[in-house]
């Protein structure tokens, strides 16, 4: 690893700058990720939310270099790892890094788990292939990750197959092998969303404990406001393709900045609100083959005036040293009750 051309150790473990990533399509080019610019530090979790469509996913795909190509393509900006961009990496180099430095659990861990091979097989594959451990040391190190993830018995369970285990369970597994090659950074793409709530609870307590042991950043993609509430330092809203609002977590929920924050507040029930009706946000993102001009929630935003149908969109505008908001009108809309 200390291989890598320009590796700056006191560089932040995963920033993001400016991506650009489009899919080319029957129907025309769909501007997914259109100019995401963010970064997590060591023992940082920073939340990326929004609605199914706006980007999230395909964001974390370019990161990890798992992108359908084609359709999707990366057609601009950088994606560093400690200051090197992977973007200018070798497929090889870039593989490393991806098994090493960043690793990806994904929202449905029976697909992404091999159905025909035990967990303790397909655990122990990584420590044989990446740390070269013998068949015996890969095992014994397979239980004592499933123990740490709090599998119980986990050393008779490291011979089931993934259908054996519950949803949660399996979720763990999925955790214990992203984990084996002590990542710096874990993305953690709806980690829960197939989970019950209870359940939902204890993966996120896990994954909260295990990022603190570690000192690891977790980047954590979900549409849900309730999971990132307890567990995130930092938000960044995405919309069309687009962040348009980034902030600490207590500043997201005490007074957004942008309208689209705002109505996603609105749509959740709240205990400090009790009372207060819930409002749906009207209408349907727009399509990002054909994104409207100016500001892409215009149409579905109650603040709208003339300027925002009208190019260019609105640029990231500084709230406060720690946040920003994509928005002409921010002040009016975080002064408003
Ligand atoms: Fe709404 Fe205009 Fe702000 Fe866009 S720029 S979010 S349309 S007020």
């Amino acid at each position: 690893m200390d291989a890598l051309p320009g590796l700056d150790p006191s560089a932040p473990p995963l920033a993001v700058e400016n991506l650009q990533v489009e899919f080319r399509t029957d129907i025309g080019v769909a501007k997914v990720v259109n100019g995401v610019t963010f970064s997590v530090s060591a023992g940082e979790t920073l939340a990326i939310l929004g609605e199914s469509g706006c980007g999230k996913s395909v964001t974390a795909q370019a990161i990890m270099g798992i992108l359908d190509t084609p359709p999707g393509f990366v057609t601009g900006g950088e994606i560093r790892y400690r200051g090197v961009d992977l973007l200018k990496l070798s497929e090889q180099q870039r593989r490393v890094v991806r098994a090493n430095k960043i690793a990806m659990i994904f929202q449905d861990a029976l697909s992404a788990l091999n159905p025909v091979f035990t967990v303790g097989f397909q655990l122990g594959e990584l420590f044989r292939k990446h740390r070269g451990m013998s068949r015996a040391d890969a095992r014994k190190r397979s239980i004592e990750l499933l123990d740490m993830v709090k599998i119980p018995a986990a050393k008779d369970r490291v011979s089931d197959f993934p259908h054996q285990f519950s949803g949660g369970m399996r979720q763990r597994v999925m955790i214990a092998m992203a984990l084996a090659l002590d990542p710096e950074v874990l993305i953690a793409d709806e980690p829960t969303t197939a989970l019950d709530v209870t359940v939902q609870a204890q993966v996120m307590q896990l994954l909260a404990e295990l990022q603190a042991e570690r000192n690891m950043g977790l980047i954590l993609i979900t549409h849900d406001m309730g999971v990132v509430a307890d567990v995130a330092d930092r938000i960044s809203v995405m919309y069309a393709g687009r962040v348009v609002e980034e902030a600490p977590v207590y500043d997201i929920y005490a007074n957004p900045a942008h309208p689209y924050t705002k109505a996603l507040l609105e749509s959740i029930p709240r205990v400090d609100l009790k009372g207060q009706q819930l409002r749906a946000i009207g209408g349907l993102p727009p399509a990002l083959t054909n994104l409207p001009p100016g500001c892409s929630f215009a149409p579905r935003c109650r603040y709208a005036q003339d300027v925002c149908r009208q190019s260019p969109a609105p640029q990231l505008h500084t709230v406060s040293p720690s946040r920003g908001a994509r928005c002409h009108f921010w002040q009016e809309v975080i002064g408003d009750e």
